[in-house]
């Protein structure tokens, strides 16, 4: 009987899970009538959206196609978006565009679909802030920005607050400068403002990295608000805890993840951002079944105390070994525990270079043009799909794949 796993997902962790699904049934299976398998990726599209280059000012091949990808290691794809999960009956619905829905059942679920905007309770703020966090977020900035042009200049029309110093809100920040005049022209005041609640914005990643960062900021012409909150954000700018009110057009929201609200309908224990701790071999615990990987799942990287973030790093290595594991479960192969000890960040810091830091405690290795080049590299090549190449794939696919060198 044909037994089936569902990848909830097609991010960098859902792609990576296929991958790795289809590389245990169709290589390490060495029993034919034990791999009827079938592998079926849950997406509204097949497509890879490259959420890290967001921030960028040029939004092209932002959403690689994987459909040729898939087709070539074996994997179906239904396009959909999952609205319910019933770990009981061991099944998904699936909301189809304008057709019925579908009730799919399925032997193993890997939930990969990632993360979401959160947005806190602060007056006006989902109403009047943009986003970098999806391909349509960062359009209908793109669009806004591009229509300010057309505004008669004002100090609102010319000023961009980004709120959050995280790794997101900075690389946004710094591009930001050069993307404002070269819309507004170079007669325009560009104003671009970060604001956190932080004492010293980017001191959660060390004191030396945090340096680098505010002379980044001071270069590229930011203004750093740091140990504040908004407090309310409407039509005209954002007013801050201090009192200050920054009048500004365009606000851009940077300051809040959280795991995907179908999280949610797995039972179990989860962080405050909403992921499910998983146990080495990415179960689920709480349920039969069900495996959490990317943005859904919590899990240790190492045995120094150290736990993944929502990063592509992180959900490239946790896709491979949950789809494995899927797998491996049904052709009765030993599972393989996930570990990733080797954690590298690279931020761009717009026209002052990228900041390259290896370890948990973020020694500085490479800053300016040298990080740069390494951020590139990540943003044009590591983090994308692979060519259709179903041997070549599989080479990469294995479950002890090492994500960064
Ligand atoms: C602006 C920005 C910059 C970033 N920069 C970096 C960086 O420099 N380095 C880094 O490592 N990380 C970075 N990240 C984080 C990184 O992008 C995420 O951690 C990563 O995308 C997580 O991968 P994932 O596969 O878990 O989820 P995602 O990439 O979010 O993929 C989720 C998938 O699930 C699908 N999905 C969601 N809900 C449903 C549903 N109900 N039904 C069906 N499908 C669904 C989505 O369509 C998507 O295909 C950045 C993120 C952003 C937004």
């Amino acid at each position: 009987m044909t037994q089936r796993i569902i990848i909830a997902g097609s991010g960098f962790a859902g792609l990576w899970a296929a991958m790795s699904a289809a590389r245990a049934v169709y290589t390490l299976d060495k029993d034919p009538m034990a791999s009827d398998i079938e592998i079926i990726m849950v997406s509204p599209e097949p497509k890879v959206c490259i959420r890290p280059r967001l921030y960028e000012a040029v939004l092209e091949n932002m959403d690689p196609d994987i459909g040729p990808l898939l087709q070539e290691v074996g994997v179906k794809h239904l396009p959909g978006f999952i609205e319910a999960i019933d770990t009981y009956k061991k099944s998904i619905t699936v909301l189809k565009h304008g057709e019925e829905n579908v009730t799919l059942p399925y032997d193993r679920l890997v939930l990969a679909t990632g993360s979401e905007l959160f947005h806190p309770p602060v007056p006006g703020l989902a109403k009047y802030t943009f986003s970098v966090n999806t391909l349509s977020d960062a359009r209908k900035l793109h669009e806004h920005l591009q229509a300010l042009a057309s505004q008669s200049r004002s100090q609102a029309r010319d000023t961009i607050v980004v709120v959050g110093g995280g790794l997101t809100g900075l690389e946004t920040a710094t591009e930001m400068p050069t993307r404002l005049r070269h819309i507004l022209g170079p007669e325009a005041e560009a104003r671009v403002v970060i604001v956190d609640t932080a004492d010293q914005i980017g001191i959660d990643m060390g004191i030396e990295p945090a340096t680098l960062i505010a002379q980044a900021l001071s270069d590229c012409g930011v203004e750093a608000r740091a140990g504040v909150r908004v407090e309310e954000v409407d039509e005209c700018g954002v007013r801050l805890s201090n009192g200050e009110h920054i009048k500004a057009h365009t606000v851009i929201w940077a300051a809040g993840m959280r795991a995907s609200s179908l999280t949610a309908q797995i039972p179990g224990e989860r962080d405050s951002l909403g992921r499910i701790l998983g146990d080495e071999f990415l179960h689920a615990p709480g349920v039969k079944g069900v495996f959490v990987t990317g943005d859904t799942v919590k899990v240790p990287t190492d045995n120094q105390g150290n736990y993944n973030v929502m990063s592509c790093q992180h959900a490239m290595s946790l896709g491979r070994v949950a789809g494995h594991n899927a797998a491996a479960e049904l052709l009765g192969l030993p599972l393989h525990p996930y570990s990733q000890p080797k954690y590298v960040t690279c931020l761009d810091l717009g026209p002052w270079g990228a900041l390259y830091t290896e370890g948990w405690d973020r020694q500085v290795h490479y800053i300016r043009n040298e990080g740069k080049k390494i951020k590139q590299e990540i943003n044009t090549v590591w983090i994308y799909p692979p060519e259709p190449d179903r041997e070549a794939v599989f080479s990469v696919a294995n479950p002890d794949f090492v994500v960064v060198p």
